[in-house]
């Protein structure tokens, strides 16, 4: 455990070493970024594989990001992100996304239906309109009039709809939060070029109130980047997430000293602290900084991540408070 008091004592020499850390890397021309992909749970490896190809033939982070999680939205097998995703609890499939860039710049759509890439009108939002955030049916409405169709399959699919089914018998009219009905994507990755982006999307909470938005569309709770410092997701309960502005409170911690991990662990300890009930809730962060240095951590034993880089490849357990 990082304790806090070390933390403290340590935190302001480490902001001095980040600061000299920082400076040397745009201070030397010859420097050579180390590009990563970072992303949670075992379905990033498929998505990380699709964001390295762009990042390694010298692509942008933001270009790799959002074509890595998009390949999770288009797996309908998947019951945590994209349309193959749980429904609410009135069974219908609502998705948010958001995605940050190197620039701070951001969009980020909430309780979008019908459309099967959540994190490319995300992508619209920031790229082509004044805002950060568009929901529900005008968040449609945009994506329609930017060229994307509505879904034409079967949603819920055959499969979400009999773990619904399954779930009604049981007649619990409660949006369960636990560890086994969620599995947000949220990647973060660092291109040849020194630049952080970073996106997340999700069907969210499966089960989740009509209308209920967790922290995956939330610039500064479910994913936040600074390129001067370094990037954070989340995955997990989105309500404690938000709580304690998640990403950006490990982003910030990471700003004044603490590396990735000690910021990850740091925030799941204040997420610990403001939540005496923890039993059967997981939330798990990941994050990177420009140096290429990760963290990940996790609540409690179960979040995975997957990472790619020159180094390879690999699906990884997080450690974990619990
Ligand atoms: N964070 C997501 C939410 O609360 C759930 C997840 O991680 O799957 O909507």
């Amino acid at each position: 455990m990082t304790s806090r008091r070390h933390f403290i004592r340590t935190s302001s020499l480490g902001a001095l070493g980040l600061a000299l850390n920082q400076q040397s890397l745009a201070d030397e021309p010859d420097y050579k970024f180390k590009p990563i992909v970072l992303s949670t749970w075992r379905h990033g490896l498929a998505a990380n594989q699709a964001a390295w190809n762009i990042i390694n033939s010298g692509g942008t982070a933001l270009d790799a990001v959002e074509a890595g999680v998009s390949v999770t939205e288009s797996d309908l097998t998947n019951m945590s992100v994209g349309l193959g995703g749980r429904p609410d609890r009135d069974g219908f499939v609502t998705l948010d996304a958001c995605i940050m860039d190197h620039l701070s710049r951001c969009g980020s759509v909430a309780f979008l239906q019908h459309i099967e890439h959540p994190i490319q009108v995300a992508r619209k939002v920031m790229d082509q309109t004044p805002h950060v955030m568009l929901v529900g049916e005008g968040a449609y409405q945009f994506a329609l009039e930017s060229g994307f169709k509505r879904f034409v399959g079967e949603v819920p699919t055959a499969k979400a709809k009999a773990a619904y089914d399954e779930w009604l018998k049981k007649g619990e009219y409660q949006p369960p939060a636990n560890v086994e009905n969620h599995d947000t994507i949220g990647m973060v990755a660092l291109d040849s070029h020194g630049n952080l982006s970073g996106a997340c999307t999700t069907s969210g909470l499966g089960y989740k109130m009509h209308g209920r938005v967790g922290d995956s569309p939330i610039i500064g709770a479910g994913l936040f980047v600074d390129n001067e410092v370094g990037a954070a997701t989340a995955t997990g309960v989105g309500e404690m997430v938000i709580r304690i502005a998640g990403a950006h409170t490990v982003v910030e911690l990471m700003r004044h000293g603490a590396s990735p991990q000690q910021a990850c662990e740091e925030a799941i300890d204040r997420i610990i602290k403001k939540h005496p009930d923890v039993a059967d809730k997981q939330v798990g962060f990941l994050a990177i900084n420009r140096a290429g240095h990760t963290g990940a951590f996790g609540i409690r034993k179960g979040f995975q991540y997957a990472q790619q880089a020159e180094t390879g490849v690999g699906l990884y357990d997080a450690t974990s408070r619990l």
